[in-house]
């Protein structure tokens, strides 16, 4: 997978370089450029924004910096080809992680009908649709991700509707509320991507039972010692009894999601026993 970021703020994406994802880049699976916006500026202030047509207040950035520089991310050309890719922050140990398991499937995730011969371009604004787990599962097979990081009141939306000329693009907010850029969102969507990208995470069944990977929450985890501070881990969790322990696993997964996300449930096919669940709970 190859992802390009085009960023006033370099530097803020430094944490791509780290953990899996920096595991990620060493093994080759994932290629990550980031690159200064302001390399497409063409006045003496390398400025990047203007004022609001039609008033108002803060700044927009400009479409004469942005066209440009998302024309060179889609083909690989300028600026963009001569950015030293990053690299990973530290070097990984060759020998597997303890939660490495041999035989475990890699799960790629359909990557559906949709026309993939154009890049995928995802531009952050609270405005954009909510970017979801299965966003995430569906561009977990993407080759190419381009990512827009707007400042100040955002970038001005002709660029957005010229580059569906070489893009597929999507405005993706990732929650009710208004950040400073897009920066920190990119990091978010960047992660959840990737580590479903087949190879990055070393045992993959976690990322199968993860919360809304089958529309629910995920329920409480727990790990040795069996008491500590008082607290008992349940006892179902030391009894060995499988089928046992991956019922109650779904009950408290069918609990939680009633407390915390109610509405969640409403989009879940329910047995006869999580109903009883529920009822019970
Ligand atoms: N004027 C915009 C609005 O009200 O929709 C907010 C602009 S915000 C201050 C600046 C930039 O931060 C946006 O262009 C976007 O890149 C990023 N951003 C802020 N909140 C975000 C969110 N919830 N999801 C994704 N990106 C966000």
């Amino acid at each position: 997978m190859r992802l390009d970021v085009l960023t006033i703020f370099p530097e803020y994406l430094e944490p791509l370089r780290h953990a899996l994802l920096g595991k990620a880049i060493e093994q080759k699976i994932l290629s990550i450029g980031v690159h200064d916006l302001r390399q497409w500026a063409t006045d003496r202030h390398k400025s990047v924004d203007d004022t609001p047509m039609g008033g108002g207040p803060g700044m927009v950035m400009k479409p004469e910096v942005w066209g440009p520089a998302l024309d060179d991310a889609a083909a690989g050309a300028g600026p963009v080809a001569e950015t030293l890719d990053l690299t990973t922050a530290s070097p990984h140990l060759s020998a597997p992680r303890h939660d490495d398991l041999a035989g475990v499937d890699t799960q790629t995730y359909e990557t559906g009908d949709e026309d993939r011969s154009k890049p995928l371009l995802l531009v952050p604004t609270p405005a954009g649709k909510p970017f979801t787990q299965a966003d995430a599962q569906a561009w977990s097979t993407e080759e190419h991700i381009v990512f827009a990081c707007g400042r100040y009141e955002g970038i001005d939306q002709r660029v957005v509707d010229d580059a569906a000329n070489r893009y597929r693009v999507r405005e993706v907010s990732i929650g009710d509320y208004v950040l400073i850029g897009g920066e920190v969102a990119v990091l978010v969507i960047a992660e959840a991507v990737v580590r479903l990208v087949p190879g990055v995470l070393g045992n993959q069944s976690s990322h199968q039972e993860d919360s809304f990977s089958d529309g629910l929450l995920e329920g409480p985890s727990y790990t040795k010692p069996r008491s500590w501070r008082g607290l008992d881990v349940p006892e179902v969790l030391t009894s060995g009894n499988h089928a046992l322990i991956d019922r109650w696993r779904r009950d408290q997964s069918l609990l939680r999601t009633r407390a915390v996300r109610p509405e969640l449930l409403d989009a879940v096919e329910l047995s006869a026993a999580d109903r009883r669940a529920l009822e019970q709970g």
